[in-house]
């Protein structure tokens, strides 16, 4: 421990690498750091240096880029909740709560792991770690941490070893690249190639150190006379030769099917000149020393890549006849190029000449993570980074690691179609992270989730008020049409059946024929289609009989009837204002579009419309098989009583009944009516649940509700 503690002071002393910070920020940054060790004392990572070597690597990597004196504190932190006792809250009450919110959002990025080497699920898992990381800071801490891990990496397992090079090349280094932090995103390559295919790497690094001996005096000579040219015309400017990476060349040769010497053979310079004017004076002087390779000419300062880089690009055919890649840009340019978000960090303490820099900065953020953010001073904003990179979607996880994006919003039922259509048209329940929860539950970045289904299961109408994407729409309004039209046709079918029973026919008697001419001559496409229509109230049964058995002027026997179960779902509905059940005698009407509409025979509601409208109402049966349970309502009329509602409530779920709503009225002080739906199976088991009711001393009085 004690050990530890004058290298860190060193470093803190160190204006090369703190120097940056306030006084106040670095006497911060010590208390975290001693923190830190205190938490990890004891614990040695595989190299066997001590623990506290590598948040103190990573705060080192962080204080390159010049961030804050927060980030830097979360990152001596890092790994405190992780791997110690230590809690959220101590580190928020220690150092603040940013600092406990940026090693919070590490630690979770830190418990998920990629497992699906799919270039879709590589993509998604990016952006899911984008997302969950509403921070920017979070992300460059797990980079850096990343980063000397993967300095680091001798030391583990070969297995462990791969797994975290194959992430590092799949997520971390385009998660660079996509910010802009170029020097890293290199980096991260080179060092996740080298574990990945280390022989490989070892050829073409050797062969690469080789082509560079073999070729300085070419190379000089190059430098010195595009120097010289750009001085000859009075253009002030650095001149870089560039390095070519070992992983871009292996790429280059296996995409382009090159050999080592045709992509190594190129020569890369990189001119920095002053304004945007003098970018173009460059390239002028430069087409007049060497000739351009035509169509290799790039302008990317008139039209920036996507992510905000500028430059322009242009092939020439050097001494020897070896070609090159020359880039033109300023000293504003080139530091965007090379560390992209974190340029603003790093050069914020120069004067406003780099307002231009900060403001480009700021624009390009907003492009590229689509930021929707309030108007206001763009410094301000970019110094709270808390970005919504991608405000419309949210990314969970199956319970096999597969991740699937959603829209925002998106429920357990969206997820269910998204998995498979099967899986939504029969999942009746679901589990995130491993909690039951409603089905409209909406689903949040990085939810692990788990639908349970049942064979007999279909969709409810009412989850069409919550879904969000198209899939689950159209599948529930498909199936429930379908559902509707089976449903209707079945039912038609019975309909039609008495029809012809009254008119002393069956459907036996009926030949192809007769139902060919019934059909077309109604204008249905089908048996089916007609049956539907009688089903949904659109044809009348005995219209449809008296068609198909010939019988124009036959009267009806009135004595038959339809039987129903009370489980055809949409084309026959019980009356909600007489809830008829099993035992119940009952009557029908059909009503167009509406299907069958039961009612108890002495409902009230329906007394005129039968003596007036006789023909719309026909005789309907239970069928004595039917299981299911029936809403019925009951009206109870309570003194009031400490409790009696739980009383009440308990007594009917002991006779077997569910409650499903509960309305109470206040009739006066002492009394209170309430109103229950309750379920039950037929009318002795109501009768059964009234008559334990009745035991209760508090109950006053009782019925069964009839509107
Ligand atoms: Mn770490």
């Amino acid at each position: 421990m004690a050990a530890a503690a004058p290298a860190f002071q060193s470093l803190v002393h160190d204006a090369e690498r703190f120097g940056y910070l306030k006084p106040k920020d670095v006497a911060r940054l010590e208390e975290a750091y001693r923190f830190s060790e205190a938490a990890h004392a004891g614990q040695t990572r595989q190299s066997g240096d001590p623990y506290i070597s590598h948040p103190l690597a990573v705060a080192e990597i962080l204080a390159g880029w010049h961030l804050d004196g927060q980030t830097l504190m979360a990152a001596l932190l890092h790994d405190v909740t992780e791997d110690t006792s230590v809690t959220k809250d101590e580190i928020s009450d220690t150092f603040g709560k940013p600092v406990a919110e940026l090693v919070d959002g590490v630690s979770k990025l830190d418990k998920i792991e990629f497992t699906s080497a799919e270039h879709v699920q590589a993509e998604n898992f990016r952006k899911m770690l984008l997302a969950m990381a509403r921070d920017v800071r979070v992300i460059l801490i797990k980079l850096a941490d990343r980063l000397h891990n993967m300095r680091t990496l001798g030391a583990v397992s070969p297995a462990k070893r791969r797994r975290i090079a194959r992430e590092t090349m799949e997520i971390y280094a385009p998660i660079a690249n996509r910010l802009g932090l170029n020097a890293l995103y290199h980096e991260l390559q080179e060092l996740a190639f080298s574990h990945l295919f280390p022989l490989r790497f070892q050829v073409l690094a050797k062969a690469t150190k080789a082509a560079r001996g073999n070729r300085r005096e070419m190379i000089g000579k190059t430098l010195d006379a595009v120097k010289k040219k750009l001085a000859d015309g009075g253009i002030a400017a650095t001149v870089h030769g560039r390095e070519k990476h070992v992983y871009s060349t292996y790429r280059k040769m296996i995409e382009k099917h090159l050999s080592f010497s045709e992509v190594h053979d190129i020569f890369g310079i990189r001119i920095i000149v002053e304004d945007i004017p003098t970018c173009y004076l460059a390239m002028g002087a430069m087409h007049g020393l060497y000739k351009p390779i035509p169509g290799k000419f790039k302008d990317y300062i008139a039209i920036p890549k996507a992510n905000g880089y500028q430059s322009i690009h242009t092939d020439l055919i050097g001494p020897y006849g070896v070609p090159v890649e020359v880039q033109v840009r300023t000293e504003q340019m080139h530091r965007l190029a090379e560390s992209g978000v974190a340029s603003h960090w790093l050069y914020k303490d120069e004067t406003d000449q780099l307002s231009d820099l900060q403001k480009q900065t700021h624009r390009w953020l907003q492009s590229l993570l689509e930021i929707q953010h309030q108007s206001g001073d763009p410094r301000e904003f970019l110094e709270h980074v808390k970005v919504d990179l991608f405000p419309d979607e949210v990314y969970v996880f199956t319970p096999k690691g597969k991740i699937l994006s959603l829209p925002r919003g998106a429920t357990t039922v969206d997820f269910a179609y998204a998995v498979h259509t099967d899986i939504g048209n029969r999942c009746v329940a679901a589990k995130v992270n491993g909690e039951l929860v409603p089905l409209r539950q909406e689903l949040r970045n990085g939810d692990r989730v788990e639908i349970i289904t049942a064979s007999h299961a279909k969709p409810n109408p009412g989850w069409l008020q919550y879904v969000r994407t198209g899939k689950a729409r159209s599948n529930i309004r498909h199936f429930l049409k379908t559902m509707q039209y089976e449903e209707s046709a079945s039912l038609g079918e019975r309909l039609l059946d008495q029809a012809l029973r009254a008119l002393k026919g069956s459907a036996a008697e009926v030949d192809d024929a007769s139902w060919e001419r019934v059909v077309r001559d109604g204008g249905a496409r089908s048996k089916e289609e007609l049956l539907a229509d009688i089903g949904l109230g659109k044809r009348l049964p005995a219209v449809v009989a008296r068609l198909l058995l010939k019988r124009m002027d036959s009267h009806e026997d009135a004595k038959t009837s339809v039987t129903i179960r009370g489980t055809e779902g949409m084309a026959v509905q019980l009356a909600t204002c007489c809830r008829p059940i099993p035992g119940d005698g009952i009557v029908g009407s059909i009503k167009k579009g509406q299907g069958l509409v039961v009612h108890q025979l002495d409902c009230p509601a329906i007394v005129r419309s039968r003596k007036n409208e006789p023909d719309q109402w026909l005789d309907v049966e239970w069928d004595p098989r039917t299981t299911r349970l029936f809403q019925a309502a009951i009206h109870i009329t309570v003194e009031n009583q400490r409790g009696v509602l739980a009383r009440v409530a308990s007594q009917i779920a002991e006779a077997g009944s569910n409650i499903d709503s509960i309305a109470t009225e206040e009739d006066r002080a002492l009394f209170t009516t309430m109103h229950f739906i309750i379920e039950v199976a037929n009318r002795q088991h109501l009768a059964r649940v009234m008559r334990s009711l009745r035991r209760l001393p508090d109950v006053k009085r009782l019925a069964r509700a009839k509107e």
